[in-house]
């Protein structure tokens, strides 16, 4: 399986690839996850990429594709991924296409998660993540089963994003509509846009990516 979530910051993307993990056993490929492991680590790249992604800008589609291309040929994503903020621009789209058709690879379906501007706000103001395993949590709509322990590992520490607030998300709404809203068409005409209501409740939203799925034709390329 080959996926593509697009949408929107706070669209959902992150909790629906989380949930694609679990049922389909593939990795979830977040440009943004590598961005900030990057910034963390002090790498050359995170230290390109730690002011523009303060800002809410978007990082260079050159050093985007080159960590996308490490990652594609490692082990874990042989058997397929799920890319998760990626690709952002139709120059990234475009280089998506040239390396996987290099090895043999296409994508099976590009699921657009559809969700009005004004709730956005509140749910990356709210949003939260476990420090140690990543699974994502809201102030008011998702909160942990008991309060500060998370449901997955049981660790009492969570995070929350820099570029989480109000201000930052106006860029990265800019940023979304000015240079990733036009790969809907793009991947529209390739016949591999599905669209799903991401208004609705998380497990709905679940429930219509799932059926996208199963509708989708599978690529005979290798391991799909
Ligand atoms: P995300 O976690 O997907 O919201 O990404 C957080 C930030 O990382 C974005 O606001 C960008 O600065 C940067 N970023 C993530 N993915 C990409 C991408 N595909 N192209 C350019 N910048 C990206």
């Amino acid at each position: 399986m080959r996926l593509v979530l697009l949408g929107p910051p706070g669209a959902g993307k992150g909790t629906q690839a989380q949930r694609l993990v679990e049922k389909y056993g593939v990795p979830q490929l977040s440009t943004g996850d590598m961005l900030r492991a990057a910034v963390r680590n002090g790498t050359a790249v995170g230290k390109r990429a730690k002011a523009v992604m303060d800002a809410g800008r978007l990082v260079s589609d050159e050093i985007v594709n080159a960590i996308v291309s490490d990652r594609i040929d490692e082990p874990d994503a042989a058997r397929g991924f799920i890319f998760d903020g990626y690709p952002r621009t139709l120059a990234q789209a475009d280089a998506a296409g040239s390396m996987l058709s290099g090895k043999g690879m296409d994508l099976d379906a590009v699921i657009e998660i559809r969700v009005d501007d004004d709730v956005l706000v509140d749910r990356i103001a709210g949003r939260y993540t476990c420090a140690r395993c990543g699974a994502g949590y809201h102030d008011t709509s998702l909160e942990p089963k008991v309060a500060g322990v998370c449901d997955k590992c049981g660790s009492h520490e969570f995070k929350r994003r820099p570029d989480d607030n109000a201000e930052t998300l106006r860029t990265r709404l800019q940023a979304y509509y000015k240079e990733t809203s036009p790969l809907i068409g793009y991947y529209y005409a390739k016949g591999k846009l599905r669209s799903v209501d991401g208004m609705a409740e998380i497990d709905e939203v679940t429930r219509q990516i799932e059926a996208v799925m199963e509708a989708a034709p599978r690529k005979a390329a290798a391991g799909s």
